[in-house]
């Protein structure tokens, strides 16, 4: 699987993280149904607008990049998504776009403007425009695009390699077709097709990435290898804020920092974000941003409150709404990862365990086989996370903590005895400080 990655010349924003977040719950789901997903993220550290940057704030440009790097790698972290097999990045490969460009210009696809670019024919390779219904008729022949990106109207040959302008400052590699750098659409046919060969299965990004990135990378490798590049493209669609576009000129634009900075918790920006079906417009409000903050909490304190279960009362429903969830869920991620539906089965299933337990139905060794299906199903969701017993656990003692100094507080030393005998019977040591009562597990 290849995901197109960040261009690394700014934070990435929310409409960037909900393409990775999608990508991320594709790979998290192929992993549940037992595939064996290599996964490779490129890093764009080299294009029109990381030339442009560097040249703004004065620094070389991989000192520029690297620190965009630095913060999506900790971006990404954040919102709890997988790290990809390899980041490849662009400056490290451009012996690699070298060789398929000269294969492309042996094989009569590729020629070399007056400008001294190289530019790929798009007459020659007739399915031009399949993946994104252009009409190739209306293309303009011998037209010639040289900026990275462009919209479908100015759709026509484009640069495979740009040659060196005085624009480009110190950024430049000499090599056999000459002195300059590689336009942004090579890159990715070059790092895909090294790291999972001349054909793989899966390629995703943002539907704004399918004209002209991906359509001109199906056109470069196909026309260098002659083998079919991808079996299978997924794109998500677009993500608005409050009702529009995401622009810094509409005062809506947001990166994940501008989020977190206002305290929003990123694993619940990460609920959000997958929440709505990926091939959906996305609405992003600080209204579902709240609810989502509800959700994930209900998640947790479900969890929170399986292990809480002491009894040995059960009822055959428990196993008949198991095995319901496990169908339900499973059959809408298999349906192009219909996440609206195996939401809400998994609400549904919370709800009615909720009431069973509340009747004292569920015993003690069904919230086993409980909590072992929520967390295989977090492993695909990923917002709940180990961490929460153990912080379950926490919160337990420190009420009991509380509950004692009152009875001693009251001189009942009764139950305030009691306490401290429960406590020690879960293995935690009491002490008296200066600031108060502590207390700390007992090493094993
Ligand atoms: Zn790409």
């Amino acid at each position: 699987m290849y995901t197109c990655g960040p261009t690394v010349y700014d934070y990435a924003h929310i409409g960037n993280f909900r393409a990775f977040l999608f990508e991320d719950l594709l790979k998290r789901w192929l992993t549940y149904k037992e595939y064996n997903v290599t996964h490779i993220m490129n890093l764009t550290d080299i294009d029109d607008k990381t030339i442009k940057g560097s040249q703004k704030e004065g620094i070389p440009l991989r000192q520029f990049t690297d620190f965009y790097i630095q913060a999506f790698f900790e971006d990404i972290k954040a919102l709890n998504i997988e790290p990809a097999d390899v980041y490849p990045k662009a400056t490290d490969h451009i012996r690699e776009m070298v060789k398929i460009i000269q294969t492309l210009q042996t094989k009569g696809f590729a020629y070399k403007g007056e400008d001294g670019s190289i530019y790929f024919s798009v007459a020659k390779f007739p399915e031009y425009g399949r993946l994104s219904h252009l009409k190739v008729g209306e293309l303009k022949a011998g037209a010639r695009v040289s900026q990275d990106e462009y919209a479908k109207e100015e759709a026509q040959d484009f640069a495979l390699w740009k040659a060196w302008t005085p624009e480009d400052g110190n950024v430049h590699w000499d090599t056999e077709i000459g002195r300059g750098r590689p336009g942004w659409h090579i890159e990715c046919s070059a790092m895909s097709t090294k790291y999972l060969g001349e054909s793989f299965d899966i390629h995703c990004g943002g539907i704004d990435n399918m004209f002209p990135h991906h359509e001109n990378e199906i056109a470069q490798s196909e026309a260098a290898t002659g083998k079919k590049f991808v079996n299978y493209w997924m794109h998500n669609e677009h993500l608005q804020v409050e009702g529009k576009k995401m622009s810094k000129r509409f005062g809506n634009f947001y990166t994940l920092r501008d989020l977190l900075a206002k305290g929003y918790d990123p694993i619940t920006i990460r609920y959000l974000l997958i929440s709505t079906h990926y091939r959906q417009q996305f609405n992003f409000t600080f209204e579902g941003l709240e609810s989502s903050k509800a959700a994930v909490e209900r998640l947790r304190n479900f969890v929170r409150r399986l292990h809480e279960v002491e009894g040995s009362t059960s009822t055959e429903k428990v196993a008949t709404l198991t095995a319901k969830l496990e169908a339900c869920f499973g059959g809408s991620m298999d349906d192009d990862l219909n996440i609206g539906i195996a939401l809400s089965s998994l609400f549904d299933f919370v709800r009615e365990i909720n009431s069973l337990m509340d009747a004292n139905l569920v015993s003690k060794q069904q919230t086993a086989d409980i909590g072992g299906l929520i967390m295989r199903i977090d492993g695909v969701l990923g917002i709940i996370g180990k961490v929460e017993v153990e912080e379950a656990l926490s919160s337990d003692i420190d009420a009991l903590v509380q509950k004692r100094e009152e009875a001693r507080k009251s001189k009942n030393w009764k139950e305030a005895d009691s306490i401290r005998a429960q406590l020690k019977a879960m293995g935690i040591v009491l002490e008296d400080t200066a600031q108060g009562i502590r207390w700390h597990k007992e090493k094993a």
